[in-house]
């Protein structure tokens, strides 16, 4: 597997760094191997899937999880897995591109995405020998369907303040687990549950419980807007008795394992949320060149063009940043010595590294495709309306991507939160930073004409006016600036909308440089990076009336007048955006 070169080192650490001095992985840097599993999956879900998808939706989990077992057989569900444990454990990398192909039915998707994510890697990472050697082999052949159970009836965003509680028995040979857990994806199909508990109702912990366990039943499953052939489903326990033996971990780790494993999830569903935007591009300039209004194809039509331009802008971007955030994750692996007792310990620790990018993926991938499956649905026009059609059931399965994982308020609080604390602790050195955003604002732009230098100059402007506004923010409320949600909302788009940028901008140089140059990817680069600086600047105004409390110094003003001016780009957006419709229109589908 193909390794990447990027240089750094701890999440959050891209607003430091200079786009000059940063490369990145993406989708071009695949390997032999990474290309032929892609097509494998694909061939998979269009003839195993798509034939059978009617049946899927209509809640059908026999044959739901016989279509798991034939992933199984292909290898599908032992990625993550350890050889020694029945898997085939690829990398990363490998992960993220099953986790975008598996688009044909969002609902099955969902099953493998937790079969093979929060369902299983809590035991691959912080179990025993003797927990993998009993559950692992099975989950990788799909025998054993597994759930992860932490949303609670009044704890959902508040995890940490879950109600379950785990008593050690007066033998000392089990766990007494009683609680409620609600909303567990594939909880009425799992023979296994990770389940989270407190422990003297205190200590946060982690077990592994079976779906024979004594005092533990599963509830009925949800009637949902979406997903419906996938399983929901509540869990109760009244005195369950877990063994001693299924703890995870150890006690008070509950939450080591659960938010390292969530920040894979929240990765994944990226994932899945690239692979239907690319779907939903596809299936739109199809019908944009066959549908006829006013006696020519609709995609003739300007505000059609605008469209398929922006959605592929978007989706351009939710790709770039996936992979660079994979390869940056695969990289922290690679540093792990494999020989380590601890190395699955320290595997799934390192996930926490790039919390803030995993969460950036979440968000900008969940809003991505549900901006561009509305604007899909809205090329459709009536007939997107209609449930024969693809967009009504996208739009529908989707609109869960932007709820769980974390709500994409918390994710941007997360964002936002944990730059905070790097900032605040120096893990990251910001003060430095923002010492030299003055004399960066009054040094003449180094801008040659090599390609998109103009965009890296902006994006360098933007990540200093990132930190200028975060430590505008932060002078003025200190410790609070977290209860500030609507600031923190937007300083997190701010910092998405820069790490978006910038990777858009190095991959398309990377793909300009290489034996296949596409060039409408420069006019992607362009419209992203355009329309960021107005994004910026229109929050830029926003969060300083807001900590100014309505009358901006003189000071702040002059700086955010410097600052507009070196950002600004003259790109005809316009144009750019049919330049770009044209190009996916003449493929017949997503062509980057
Ligand atoms: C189909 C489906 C499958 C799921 N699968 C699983 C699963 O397998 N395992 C599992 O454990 N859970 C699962 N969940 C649960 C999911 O993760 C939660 O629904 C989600 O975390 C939100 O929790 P909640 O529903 O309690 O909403 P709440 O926490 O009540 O939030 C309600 C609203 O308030 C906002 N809010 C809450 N707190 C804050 C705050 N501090 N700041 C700003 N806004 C805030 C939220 O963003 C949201 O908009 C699933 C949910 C669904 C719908």
């Amino acid at each position: 597997m193909s390794k990447t070169k990027n240089e750094h080192n701890t999440g959050g650490q891209f607003l430091l760094d200079s786009i000059f001095d940063t490369s990145i992985f993406t989708r071009e840097d695949f390997s032999s191997e990474h290309r032929e599993i892609y097509k494998m999956v694909m061939d998979f879900d269009r003839e195993r899937v798509l034939s059978q998808k009617e049946e899927i939706e209509k809640f059908d989990p026999d044959l739901s999880l016989s279509l798991m077992k034939e992933l199984g057989e292909l290898g599908l569900l032992g990625i993550d897995i350890p050889e020694e444990y029945g898997g085939i454990d690829l990398d990363k990398i490998t992960s993220a591109i099953v986790a975008e192909s598996l688009v044909q039915s969002p609902s099955f998707a969902v099953t493998w995405s937790v079969q093979t994510g929060i369902g299983s890697l809590p035991i691959v990472w912080f179990g025993t020998d003797e927990q993998k050697q009993k559950y692992l082999p099975k989950i990788a052949t799909g025998e054993l369907i597994c759930a992860y159970g932490l949303t609670e009836p009044s704890s959902g965003s508040d995890a940490m303040q879950a109600d379950t509680t785990a008593t050690l028995s007066d033998d000392g040979k089990h766990y007494l687990i009683n609680g409620e857990k609600v909303f567990i994806t594939n909880g009425g199909w799992a023979g296994v549950f990770i389940v989270f508990a407190r422990v003297d109702g205190s200590k946060f912990s982690a077990f592994i419980v079976e779906n024979d366990t004594e005092g533990f039943t599963i509830g009925r499953e949800e009637n949902k807007l979406g997903m419906k052939g996938s399983s929901t489903a509540q869990l109760l326990f009244q005195d369950a008795k877990v063994p001693v033996e299924n703890l995870l971990y150890e006690v008070g780790k509950g939450a080591t394992i659960a938010f390292n494993c969530l920040n894979i999830g929240r990765f994944k569903l990226g994932c899945s949320c690239l692979g239907g935007s690319k779907q939903v591009i596809s299936a739109a300039s199809v019908y944009a060149q066959d549908r006829k209004a006013f006696g020519t194809t609709i995609s003739k039509f300007d505000a059609i063009r605008k469209k398929i331009g922006e959605m592929s802008v978007r989706t351009f971007a939710t790709d770039t940043m996936i992979y660079r955030t994979i390869g940056l994750l695969q990289n922290e692996i690679d540093l792990i010595d494999k020989d380590a007792p601890n190395y699955y310990i320290n595997t799934g620790e390192a996930m926490g590294k790039y919390a803030i990018e995993t969460s950036m993926v979440k968000v900008f991938g969940s809003d991505c495709s549900h901006w561009v499956i509305d604007q899909g649905l809205q090329i459709f026009g009536g007939y997107g309306f209609l449930e024969e059609y693809p967009l009504a059931p996208a739009y529908r399965d989707d609109r869960v991507n932007q709820i769980w994982e974390g709500t994409n308020e918390i994710n941007r609080q997360i964002i936002t939160g944990f730059i905070m604390k790097k900032a605040l602790n120096e893990e990251l050195p910001f003060r430095d930073a923002i010492r030299q955003i003055d004399s960066f604002l009054n040094t003449k732009p180094d801008v040659d004409d090599t390609l998109l230098a103009k965009e890296c100059d902006t994006v360098e402007s933007a990540k200093k006016i990132g930190l200028y506004l975060f430590n505008e923010a932060l002078s003025e409320f200190a410790q609070d600036l977290k209860n500030e949600h609507q600031i923190v909302e937007m300083l997190s788009d701010i910092f998405i909308d820069i790490y978006c940028a910038e990777s858009t901008i190095i991959r398309v140089k990377k793909i300009m440089s290489s034996d296949k140059p596409v060039a409408s990817t420069v006019d992607i680069a362009k419209v992203f990076t355009t329309e960021m600086v107005d994004r910026i600047l229109a929050k830029t105004h926003t969060i300083l009336n807001a900590v100014f409390a309505g009358s901006v110094s003189t000071e702040a003003k002059d700086t955010v007048d410097k600052f507009e001016e070196r950002m600004r780009l003259s790109n005809n957006v316009v144009q750019l955006k049919r330049n770009i419709a044209e190009y996916v229109f003449d493929q017949k589908v997503y062509p980057y």
